[in-house]
């Protein structure tokens, strides 16, 4: 079994539509795969046809953006439920904030010397309603400001830099309750990737379990071999089951190829035991 539960499409910021994706994860050998759109399902029904015309096991998924103190945290939900009232509802809530946000950081470039970033970033958008950094790192490759995505989020896109704008996303516990209002299981996304303490690691997983959470990213693109063993350590404490994602955006883009990962680490009782 290969499985890959987070990667992105173009209905988010990924740079596949959703069948490309699929098509590109059977080629990879993937047999159950997640897609995991930032705050968006609407990518699920092809990527789903597509997978599953190849022999692919496809589950619904969603990375969904949140706020825990002013750190931005991202929750995975697998086995959702595109369709529940809650979980849309919530979701498009979420979007709902992000054209405003991207204004936002249009006028922040643009005060920082670099022009009509907004209307760049909108060509490289699938999706009008999920406008991201991402699309805006694109269009500043593009334009010559960075030599590739990695190094335009360093230089212009997070916290302490020109182009970032503080934003109000999801709260915890109520993106947690949808996924799990919609069947799904809450997965804490990429935790290596958070500048966090560990004392405030603990913390928030706390409240994350207390909101109803259960899982936590192991083995992800984010996570440096390492880090594998580090969270892999944190599962075992707090009783989490533990995922495996590639978190692929697009070749070239992403650190991992989908479904290229080590496996977890046996002795972990993964996500998908119940499945
Ligand atoms: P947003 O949801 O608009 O804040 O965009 C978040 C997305 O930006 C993430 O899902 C990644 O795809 C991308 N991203 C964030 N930080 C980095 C980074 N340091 N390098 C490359 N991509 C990043
Ligand atoms: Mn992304
Ligand atoms: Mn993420
Ligand atoms: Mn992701």
């Amino acid at each position: 079994m290969n499985i890959d539960l987070h990667c992105h499409s173009s209905a988010s910021d990924g740079l596949l539509a959703p069948e490309a994706l699929a098509a590109r994860a059977a080629g990879q050998g993937v047999t159950v795969l997640a897609l995991t759109d930032h705050d968006e399902v609407t990518g699920l029904a092809e990527a789903r046809q597509a997978a599953e015309e190849r022999g692919i096991r496809f589950v619904d998924g969603v990375e969904i953006s949140v706020n825990w103190g002013d750190t931005t945290i991202h929750v995975v939900g697998l086995q959702i439920d595109p369709r529940h009232p809650a979980l849309s509802a919530g979701l498009e809530t979420v979007r709902s904030s992000r054209a405003r946000r991207a204004a936002k950081i249009g006028e922040a470039l643009g005060a920082a010397g670099i022009p009509d970033s907004f209307a760049g970033a909108l060509a490289y958008v699938g999706n009008p309603d999920v406008i991201s950094r991402t699309h805006f790192a694109r269009f500043l490759v593009q334009q010559g400001y960075a030599r590739d995505v990695r190094s335009v989020f360093q230089h212009y896109l997070v916290r302490g830099k020109p182009g970032y704008v503080p934003h109000q996303w999801a709260a915890l516990k109520d993106a947690v309750s949808w996924i799990r209002a919609s069947g799904g299981v809450a997965v804490v996304a990429h935790p290596g990737r958070y500048k966090l303490s560990h004392h405030e690691m603990r913390t928030f997983l706390a409240e994350f379990k207390d909101c109803g959470g259960t899982g936590i990213e192991v083995v992800t693109g984010s996570h440096s071999p390492e880090q594998y063993g580090v969270y892999a350590k944190i599962a075992r404490d707090f009783g989490l089951l533990a995922s495996r994602g590639s978190d692929f955006h697009g070749a070239g883009e992403s650190r991992a190829e989908l479904g290229s990962l080590p496996p977890l680490p046996q002795d972990l009782k993964p996500v998908w035991h119940d499945w």
